[in-house]
This record gives structure tokens, sequence and C-alpha cells, in this order.
């Protein structure tokens, strides 16, 4: 028996338990639930990393990159007239990572970082939001700016006792009864010799499988099941980041039109969609790449509010974030109590861009002993607007010996977890040049993690009044389903 207790103080098998007497099919628009109406169209955005230094950050820079006025330009969801507070913790630490706090957004549960839709045991398998919503009617459709089987988007269709198990995460799509998937590619990561194409078995299973922009805006609505990946992948199998997209290739945006156009029914539909690299940029401590991809995920959720605007009494739209990522922040030492934010628009290209264009293949072509800084300075004013001649002597000296390290020509003289400090796991030479650039803007970061900080929650349309207060992000999944007039375990535990 499981003696552990939610904080709505009923025992979660005793949760379980309600689900045996209740029919998710018959409990949409039942006025029980507590809400004159519900929303047939309902979207779930989900910034991965996103909290409000993040947001903020974008509203400064899209401000600052018309005027120098202290001003911000508000981002179409922090517009919304609903906004509450959540709380992220798992059940293992204060600091979850994006399998656990999408669990339980996903579920209502608290479970340990890395588990997908299971307990901490790993031996309990939650059913998520998604498929209680497919199975009460709504169709259904996951949008990601990463890899379709990266944990968040995971979470809305798999159960895996770790994340890494993304072979079994990408059968486990392949096999949902989902209608839309869109966005990065599958991984098919621990895929054995013998072991099916999880394409392949998406087809078999009733997917279109689409691959190439021509084939995308064919899509029309009455294709059935679809599963798009973008044809374009850079790092992990993920999009772009916005900033090195080519104006030709698939945003996120463009994945968040094509799911409304197809999913678009009487029936409503519930689309979740993740702006998955702001987190990526977060943990390398790039704040422009952030940035941007922060605009870009606002750009999609454009989408959803031009869909609303249509559909006002209809439609619910619920944005947050999972956790903060690098713990970033508006001000820096060095600033003081000024930003200059204009720097960040300076920078041309993402970290990984510099890696896979500039530095990589730099580092093959050089050894430690004929590799010099000189060689790297027009690229590194090109690629993020830094004159060398103009740092002062602490930056200077900061890159030169991140140089070295980059190209294994120093001899550590500092122990490994001072250069974990420095660095994280990513090439020193070019978190030198983010932290120089963002530090120079007056941005700073804590850390190559997540951090432990609340997020904020934005809702506009039918059912929003749920999402005003202070609560947890196990709360997201019992006010989301309470809006939808899903039946689900905990849901009646809420008040
Ligand atoms: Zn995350």
């Amino acid at each position: 028996m499981n003696r552990n207790r939610t904080h709505f103080g009923i025992t979660l098998s005793a949760a379980a338990l309600i689900l045996t007497f209740t029919n998710p099919l018959m409990a949409k628009g039942v006025a029980e639930q507590g809400l004159e109406s519900h929303p047939k169209f309902v979207f779930f955005f989900v910034g991965d990393g996103m909290a409000m230094p993040q947001v903020n950050a974008a509203e400064i820079f899209k401000n600052a990159s018309v005027n120098s006025d202290i001003k911000v330009s508000r981002l179409s969801f922090t517009q919304f007239p609903t906004s509450g507070l959540t709380t992220t913790y798992d059940a293992g630490s204060f600091i979850t990572d994006s399998a656990s706090a999408m669990t339980a957004m996903m579920t209502g549960h608290k479970t340990l970082s890395g588990v997908i839709n299971m307990d901490t045991k790993k031996i309990e398998k939650y059913k998520t939001l998604a498929e209680f919503a497919k199975e009460g009617g709504y169709k259904v459709g996951v949008v990601s700016s990463v890899s379709l089987d990266h944990a968040t988007p995971a979470a809305t269709y798999a159960k895996v006792a770790s994340r890494g198990e993304m072979y079994s995460i990408d059968v486990q799509l392949a096999q949902s009864s989902f209608d839309y998937f869109g966005g990065g590619g599958l991984t098919q990561k621990g895929k054995k010799d013998g072991d099916a194409d999880v394409f392949d078995l998406a087809r078999k299973n009733g997917f279109t499988v689409v691959n190439s922009k021509a084939a995308f805006d064919a899509l029309r609505p009455g294709v059935g099941k679809v599963l798009a990946h973008n044809s374009v992948l850079q790092d992990e199998s993920a999009l772009s980041y916005e900033m090195d997209r080519a104006k030709d290739d698939l945003s996120l945006a463009d994945y968040t039109r094509k799911g409304i156009e197809l999913l678009d029914n009487p029936k409503g539909f519930f689309m979740v969609v993740e702006g998955g690299k702001i987190d990526w940029a977060c943990h390398a401590n790039d704040a422009s790449a952030a940035i941007k991809d922060t605009l870009a995920f606002d750009d999609a959720i454009v989408q959803a509010v031009k869909f609303a605007d249509a559909h006002p009494s209809e439609t619910l739209i619920v944005v947050t974030g999972d956790h903060e990522t690098g713990g970033m922040t508006i001000g820096f030492s060095g600033t003081k109590y000024s930003t200059f934010f204009e720097k960040i628009a300076l920078q041309k290209g993402s970290y990984i861009a510099f890696n896979d264009e500039v530095l990589t293949p730099y580092k093959k072509n050089h050894s430690k002993e004929n590799a010099k800084l000189e060689d790297m300075l027009a690229d590194v004013q090109k690629y993020f607007g830094i004159k060398y001649t103009e740092l002062n002597d602490s930056d200077k000296e900061l890159l030169d010996r991140a140089f070295r390290r980059s190209l294994g020509g120093e001899v550590e003289r500092v122990a490994q977890e001072n250069i974990y400090n420095l660095y994280g796991t990513y090439e020193p030479f070019t978190v030198a040049l983010t932290h120089i650039l963002n530090q120079q803007a007056g941005i700073g970061w804590t850390s190559y993690s997540h951090t432990g900080v609340p997020v904020a929650t934005f809702a506009r349309g039918v059912g929003r009044d749920l999402f005003s207060g202070y609560y947890d992000n196990t709360d997201i999944f019992r006010k989301l389903s309470k809006a939808m007039a899903l039946t689900v375990p905990v849901t009646v535990t809420m008040k």
C-alpha cells in the first residue's frame, strides 16, 4: 500500500480507485465540475527552462532592439488577463528536471528527476492529461522545437523509468493514438540491431510521416494522423536555434499553425507546444540564443492567440515554464545598476553554431602547439560582436586561458570541479565568449543546470480564472482537467 500522501490529504492509491468508478467519456461538460462552460480548444504552452528572468530578458531585448528608453516590450502571453506563480520542485529535489516537471503537469503526481509518468518506485504508470483528453473526445497534438522523444514532449504520451530510454519512448510515440506530432526528429537512441525503425512503426499505426517542407506545406485537414519532423535538424535532432534558422526553414510557429489547421474539429482539440531550446541555451549560458528562442516561442503562442480571437468563447490558452535554467538574472556585478541589452543583438550565431562552424573545424586542423587565439578573432567578432582589442585585461586573460583549454593545451592547475564551475561541460572558449558578452549586457548566470525558483503561468480564455494565485506544478494537471471537464483520478480533490 502506498502510504504517500499528496498535499490534498488523499492517498495516491485511493485517488487511483476513483478512476475505476468514473467514466471519463461521460464527464465532458458537466455542471458539477464548477465551471459554467468548458473550452473546446485548449493550448498548453511550456517554455522549457523559462521563468520570469527568461521572459523579462526577452521583453527588455525586444524593446532595446528598437529604442533606448527604459521600457519593456510585452510578449503576447504576458498580456493575458490571468497570471499565477507555480512551484516546480519534484519528489527528490527542490530543483526538478524536465521529466519530473512535465510528469507533474501531465499527471498531477510528483516523481523523481529523470522519470517520465511513473511513480518514484518506477512501478506504477500514470495516464497523462493528453491521454485523458484523447479519451474525452479531443484531438491531441504535440509540438516541440527539440526532438519529439525528449523529456517534455515524451511526457505527454510515454511512460519510462528513465528519460534516457529514448528508443522505448520512440516506440510509444509510434504506437500513440494522438493525432499530430510536429517539430524536431526522433533520436532512436538505444535502437539495437533488429529493432524496427520507429518511423516504419508509426506508418503501420496510421501516421503520415512527413519530413520535407514541401510535404509539410501540402498537409491538409482530413489527412489523418501526422508525424511531421523537420528536415533541418541541429544538435540532438532538434530544430535549429531561432537565431541560426534559415529563413525558409520551418519554425515552431509554423508547426503550431499547422497543428491548429489539422486538429480543428467540432469536438475540439488539446495541443501541447514546447519551446525546448530556451532551456538548452540557458544550460550553455547563451543569453542571445535563449532570448531569441523565447521570442520564437512567443511567435508560436501568437498563432494560438489568433485562433482564440476567432473562437473567444471556446478557447483556453495556458502558458507556463517547467523550471528555470541557468540561474539567469537581469543584473551583473560589473554593470551594477545598468544594462546594455543592445549588445545581445551583436551576437549573430548561437554557441552551437560557433562550435559547429568555427571552433570544431579549427580544432580538427590544429594542435595545441600551432593553435593561436589570433586565428579566432575575426570569427569572434563576427559571431559575438566582441572586439578583442577593446576587452579589458582580465577578459583578455580569461579568453586566452579558455582558448588554450578548448585546444587542450593547458595543464590544469585547478581542481576539475573548478573547471566545471567555469565552463560547465561546454567548450571553454565558447562559454567564455558568451559570458563576456552577457556580462557586458548586464546578464548574470549562476548555474549550468536548472534552478529551484517558481515559474510564472499565464492564461486567457474559458477557464482562465483557475490559473491565478500561487500553486504547485501538479495543480496545473488539476486545473487543466477541471477546465476541460475531464474526469481524472485526482481532480475530485480540487477545491
Ligand atoms: Zn525542462
